[in-house]
């Protein structure tokens, strides 16, 4: 146990002290540090990669848990292959295992930054997949209950960057904390279907159709890289969360009010999904744009500001805090609510703060 900064733990590197730091090494340790933070009444917040949070720069009161557990073990899935993996594994890790070794399902999710523990939380997806695609199982510490509880696929609730862990998640507590998850995966060296435009025309496939799942991953690394989505130290566009808004999901007929050219997606019975990138874009949020009133010496556009490669991202371009990242995040919201009348939500969680 020692004191730590959130800005230390997490990617958009702002957020102040932990009141209490503590980290698991094992899925043993990592049960004991939540029933001993749960049996002295501290709050408990669990971070793993740090990528998907937000933490106020006042710090967290109580008890921060990083889950760092290792280890992915294969094993027979009655013509498929399971892989159950510890919840601190990183993710990416575990992509380039299954490809290194046969095994297809997860190429499109190639360099999501963060830990396996966190896929299904938010159900991560990127390039036409989401986890939901090959998820067999999770099993969980259930808080509430004080015992080990195991969710199929079915039961996680699954939607667009949602499922029953983040909905029983509080201000970064989850009910329900993930120790290992199992996917269930194809042996062979063909990938899943290729479902997303931009891919399938890099890879010179037409959508829906196969390639080698080695090729998948390298094109969807390049892709990623281009965008500032893959971590890169060197890259303050990959100082964020990746994006910050979710793409809005909206009934029919608020998109038939948009301009025509406004991408738009099927989302099922009456709904369509819009990019959250356009809206930001064409309500006059550029690639860059910062706040003057967050600016330091470094950049024009601030201490923060939208990634220089796409209007999603907030990024910190050195010394943000996380009242800073806010700051750009308020006003890039309150302007598309202005241009368009849709309110756009945040998609990573954010602690001790608000938009
Ligand atoms: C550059 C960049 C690109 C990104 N691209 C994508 C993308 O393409 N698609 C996408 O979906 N996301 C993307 N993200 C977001 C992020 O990488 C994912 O959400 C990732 O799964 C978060 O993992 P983590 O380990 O960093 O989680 P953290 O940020 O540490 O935690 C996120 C949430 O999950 C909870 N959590 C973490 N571990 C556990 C556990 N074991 N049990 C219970 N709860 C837990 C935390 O409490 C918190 O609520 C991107 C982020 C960055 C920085």
């Amino acid at each position: 146990m020692s004191l730590q900064l959130l800005s230390s733990l997490t990617t958009t590197a702002v957020g102040g002290p932990a009141g209490r730091y503590i980290e698991a090494r094992t899925e043993a340790e990592a049960v004991a540090a939540v029933r001993a933070a749960d049996a002295a009444g501290d709050g408990l917040l669990i971070v793993a990669g740090g990528s998907n949070l937000v933490v106020a720069d006042a710090g967290y009161p109580g008890t921060v848990l990083r889950i760092a557990s290792t280890g992915i073990r294969e094993h027979d899935g009655n013509g498929a292959v399971l892989l159950t993996v510890q919840a601190g594994h990183p993710w990416d890790e575990v992509v380039a295992h299954a490809v290194g070794h046969g095994l297809s399902g997860l190429e499109a999710l190639s360099g999501i930054p963060g830990s396996t523990g966190a896929t299904p939380v938010q159900n991560v997806g990127a390039y036409g997949a989401d986890v939901s695609h090959t998820l067999e199982s999770v099993r969980t510490w259930d808080r509430a209950e004080g015992t080990v509880k195991t969710f199929t696929n079915a039961e996680l609730g699954f939607g667009y960057r949602d499922s029953i862990l983040k909905r029983s998640t509080t201000n970064g507590s989850p009910r329900y904390v993930v120790l290992t998850v199992t996917f269930r995966l194809q042996a062979g060296t063909l990938s899943a279907p290729v479902a997303y435009a931009e891919l399938a025309r890099a890879l010179g496939i037409a959508p829906g159709e196969r390639a080698e799942a080695a090729a998948v991953r390298r094109e969807v690394l390049r892709l990623r890289a281009g965008k500032g989505m893959v971590l890169d130290p060197a890259d303050r566009d990959t100082f964020s969360t990746g994006s910050f808004f979710t793409n809005p999901v909206v009934p029919t007929a608020v998109a038939a009010a948009l301009p025509d050219d406004a991408p738009i997606y099927p989302a099922g019975e009456g709904l369509v999904k819009l990019s959250a990138a356009w809206l930001i874009d064409r309500s006059g949020f550029g690639k860059g744009f910062g706040l003057p009133g967050s600016a330091g010496e470094r950049l024009a556009g601030g201490r923060a500001s939208l990634s220089t490669k796409h209007t999603l991202a907030i990024t910190n371009r050195g010394g943000a805090t996380a009242a800073d990242i806010l700051a750009v995040a308020r006003a890039v919201r309150a302007g598309v609510t202005e241009r368009f009348g849709i309110e756009l939500h945040n998609e990573p969680l954010l602690i001790d703060c608000a938009l």
